[in-house]
């Protein structure tokens, strides 16, 4: 660099700069204290300087001056992340995009907006058009489209239409390049894909566009069973029956729900719960199903009464079942797993019986990207070192079923296989050639 990054408001004080080191260190951090290890590995990486722009054409003055002075730019959308996506290595500049955040359009099935809306935002601005989001992470709140799209993988909605990989889901995307004069690009389809769940190294995300799904009043339920088969094959079998419209199932073994304290009332210590989120049509049919498998129907609240309690069960799935256990037990962690789809419930259960007690049972029931039915886990792990960490990792991996490390922070070694999609580099050619978006996140730039 020839500037200094803390010198770079100097050069742009129209834009809104935040320099207070306890601030720009927390704008530095998202949700990777969830591993013991990355808590460690990432500990003191920290930007020097957040910028906070509104308008594309601030985004774009501050991202030339960066380029020309050899600044390195850390892309945030909210800081939801769970693997220090958004944490610098190298210092430089946190480009926080939260405040560039409009609504532009639906039109039809189809909506587009400004990276840093929020989830909920983009949501709730589809609804009076018959739409919504295809998939919500339990972090809808707070995180932004362009930081799911960056960092994320679906959620709530995946059990229909698949992670936001799945082709179809992401249509376009308005990207700006790295350079001292940033070009701005709109890239479609399976292009615009290549940008996705690279933490924002190989281009910044401007803009998104996305299909919808059709707004429905979702009723919320809980389901305990006492035997840990039977619950499994409730969910399989509600979660895989096409005919019944859902957008989440979520199943938590014993003793995972009795770290819900704000949902104790409403449940027995001890039971198996299925967390279900349903069309109203589809509520009879599981009631059925719930009384053939032995199971208590013991939590309903419709889509009126979950709107005026301001309270949704989708927050107490994916990683925020995670976020609830840590909230009562600071000795846990969590692990992600991919279960095969030909033979998923074998699986579950032979490492139940392997690891209970150790390893929390958390799936999560999805279409893959090529629409597969199955589930992956967010298994809580009672946490006791990082070689054992390994281990019960390696355990999984020895039943066949594929583990998305989440105590790494490099790009590759949380995918499966350490592989990139071949045209990512090429993008990160294109769009950053000068290496300076989120350094040290791509092992395979860093080797070419
Ligand atoms: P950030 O954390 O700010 O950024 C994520 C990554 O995207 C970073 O690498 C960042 O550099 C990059 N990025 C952000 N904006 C842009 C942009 N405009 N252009 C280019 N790159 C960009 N994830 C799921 O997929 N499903 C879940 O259900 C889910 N549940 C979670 C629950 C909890 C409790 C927590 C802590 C995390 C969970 N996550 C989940 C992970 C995370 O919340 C999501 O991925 C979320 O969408 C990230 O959004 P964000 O705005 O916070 O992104």
């Amino acid at each position: 660099c020839t500037v200094a990054a803390t010198e770079l408001p100097q050069h742009l004080p129209m834009i809104d700069w935040i320099t207070d080191p306890s601030r720009v260190a927390r704008l530095s951090q998202d949700f990777a204290w969830f591993s013991p290890v990355l808590k460690r590995d990432l500990q003191g990486k920290v930007g020097e300087v957040v910028a906070r722009p509104r308008t594309e054409e601030e985004i774009r003055q501050v991202v030339g001056l960066c380029a020309r002075e050899g600044v390195p730019i850390t892309v945030r959308g909210s800081g939801t992340g769970n693997y220090g996506q958004c944490t610098p290595l190298e210092g430089g500049v946190v480009l926080d995009l939260s405040a560039y955040n409009s609504f532009l359009w639906c039109r039809g099935q189809v909506g587009r907006a400004q990276a840093g809306i929020r989830l909920a935002d983009f949501d709730e601005r589809c609804r009076p058009q018959g739409q919504e989001l295809r998939w919500l992470p339990s972090t809808f709140r707070s995180a932004t489209l362009g930081g799911l799209f960056g960092g994320g993988f679906g959620g709530a909605g995946s059990i229909t239409y698949g992670p936001l990989a799945a082709p179809g889901n992401v249509l376009g995307v308005k990207v700006m390049s790295v350079e001292p004069e940033p070009q701005v690009l709109e890239l479609r389809g399976a292009e615009a894909m290549l940008l996705h769940h690279t933490y924002g190294a190989n281009g910044i995300v401007l803009e998104l566009e996305v299909a919808l799904a059709p707004a429905t009043p979702w009723l919320e339920c809980l389901v305990e069973l006492d035997d840990f088969e039977a619950a499994l094959q409730l969910a399989s079998e509600f979660g895989a029956a096409p005919g019944l419209l859902k957008k989440e199932v979520c199943f938590l073994g014993a003793p995972i729900a009795d770290y819900f304290t704000a949902l104790a009332e409403h449940l027995t210590p001890g039971a198996h719960v299925l967390l279900l989120v349903l069309a109203p049509e589809a509520e009879s049919t599981l009631q059925e199903m719930v009384a053939r498998h032995g199971g208590r129907l013991c939590y309903r609240k419709s889509a009126d009464e979950v709107a005026a309690s301001h309270r949704t069960l989708l927050e107490y799935t994916w990683n925020h079942t995670t976020l609830h256990a840590l909230k009562v037990d600071k000795g846990l962690t969590y692990i992600q797993s991919g279960f095969d789809p030909q033979r998923y419930q074998a699986q579950v259960l032979a490492l139940e019986q392997a690891l209970a007690g150790e390893v929390l049972m958390h799936l999560e029931f999805l279409r893959t990207k090529e629409g597969a039915f199955t589930c992956s886990g967010l298994q809580i792990i009672r946490y006791s070192s990082e070689a054992r960490l390994n281990e019960i990792m390696q355990t999984y991996r020895d039943q066949g079923v594929f583990i998305n490390n989440p105590h790494v922070y490099v790009v590759e070694d949380g995918k499966q296989a350490g592989q990139l999609a071949p045209g990512v580099l090429a993008m990160k050619r294109r769009f950053d050639p000068q290496g300076l978006l989120n350094p040290g996140k791509l092992r395979s730039w860093m080797s070419a």
